[in-house]
């Protein structure tokens, strides 16, 4: 199937209120263009500079998100156009997010990662650490980030009763986190191998790759 069959078979068989961000991640521009042509105008990638170098040549109404983890040194580099950071993990690149979007003049909107998989590998806030984050007055201070909502990666694993249980972990958080964050609107949950079971547990982003643009090296 092609990039464009890929993009209209996962577009009908997701509900409306989700938003579909097609992870373009080491895929050449011509895969994007076609996906654009299809209509996708929400892209995601894992790497600064690789997404400022698509940002650059590509159309400017594609919103463009960062889903990887982020090194604080370049934050600067997408500070004036990306449209969603989802791997905010630490207070300090909060800090670093916040001082790069005053810059600019922007307000940049940033979900916070929540680690919610078995694997010690996966980054993200565990849920004491997101307890302190909330309460730390440092955070009110940072006027030119907003905290829109939350991501998690699940395990990688064929058990899906696994899968399902962390992401029901992540929407009871993301419940639990709204009365502290007025904007919270966005649960960022889902990629190509779990997004209908993330659907289903209360994803509103899903984060989809391979199952649009094929497999990756
Ligand atoms: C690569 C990546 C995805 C997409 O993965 P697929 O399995 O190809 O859909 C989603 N989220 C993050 C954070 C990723 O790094």
């Amino acid at each position: 199937m092609s990039i464009k069959d890929n993009l209209k078979a996962i577009k009908e068989s997701i509900p409306s209120h989700v938003t579909l961000v097609a992870v373009s991640k080491t895929k050449p521009i011509a895969d994007i263009e076609e996906a654009y042509a299809a209509g996708q105008r929400v892209f995601g990638e894992n790497k600064i500079q690789e997404m400022t170098a698509k940002q650059e040549v590509l159309p400017k109404d594609i919103e463009w998100h960062m889903i990887g983890h982020i090194q604080r040194n370049k934050v600067k580099y997408m500070a004036e156009y990306v449209a969603l950071i989802h791997g905010v993990d630490s207070l300090k690149l909060l800090k670093e997010i916040n001082k790069q979007a005053k810059k600019h003049n922007r307000v940049i909107p940033c979900l916070l990662q929540i680690h919610i998989a078995e694997e010690d590998t996966k980054f993200g806030f565990d849920e004491n650490e997101l307890s302190e984050l909330i309460a730390s007055s440092d955070i009110k201070q940072l006027t030119n980030i907003k905290i829109v909502g939350l991501m998690g990666m699940a395990t990688f694993t064929d058990n899906n009763q696994q899968i399902r249980k962390e992401f029901k972990q992540l929407k009871s958080l993301f419940e639990k986190t709204k009365s502290s964050f007025p904007d919270l609107s966005q649960l960022s949950m889902g990629m190509s191998g779990d997004y209908k079971i993330a659907i289903e547990e209360g994803s509103t982003m899903i984060r989809v790759g391979s199952s649009i643009f094929g497999s990756r090296n």
